[in-house]
């Protein structure tokens, strides 16, 4: 996943966090080009389960203002809570360009931290399932993970499907988390 928001978005940085935390990538995490999946992010190094691989910083925007974004920006944005996305005016770091995977590897600490949910070997892509931090209308995409899991297209719902809720259970952002009890609360009545 990749993120960049223009300048012009500097006047809705939040003072708090404000360039005083950056970005957070693991050791030993490169950018690779594939002819197929594109840009990506693999390990140098084997990394052990539950290491945090990424902590992504920057200010939050609302809805409104990402769907003002050029596609490519949006493309870029990590949902961070319903109807809330992360921005940030620095440059890609590797971990921007950490991919969707339907068999993925890591999975969310809380809404901005990634870690490992399984030992990964050298050489391996660094990915997690975009079910689990997006309910947005932004996502809608063909996926070409090839992965045995492959659900084929992706889309804002995708958080619903049982089988991922049970596979992916621990490992949804908070925000998802919420609207998987919240929907199953409604369910059960
Ligand atoms: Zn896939």
């Amino acid at each position: 996943m990749k993120r960049r928001i223009s300048l012009t978005l500097l006047v809705v940085r939040n003072p708090e966090t404000g360039g005083r935390h950056e970005t957070f990538s693991a050791d030993g995490l490169r950018v690779v080009d594939h002819p197929r999946l594109g840009r990506h992010v693999i390990t140098d190094r084997p990394i052990d389960a539950r290491e945090v691989v990424a902590v992504w910083r920057g200010y939050e925007i609302s809805e409104t203002v990402a769907a003002n974004l050029d596609r490519s920006e949006r493309d870029q944005l990590l949902q961070v809570g319903i109807g809330r996305f992360l921005a940030n005016d620095d440059d890609l770091r590797t971990v921007d360009y950490i991919n969707h995977s339907c068999e993925p590897n890591c999975g969310f600490l809380d809404a901005t931290t990634l870690v490992t949910m399984r030992r990964i070997e050298a050489g391996e892509s660094i990915t997690f399932d975009y079910a689990m931090s997006d309910s947005n209308s932004f996502i809608s995409f063909d996926c070409a993970c090839e992965s045995t899991n492959c659900r084929g297209r992706l889309g804002r719902d995708d958080w619903r499907r049982p089988e991922l809720q049970r596979r992916y259970a621990g490992w949804f952002a908070p925000h998802i988390e919420q609207l998987i009890r919240e929907t199953s609360r409604f369910d059960g009545d």
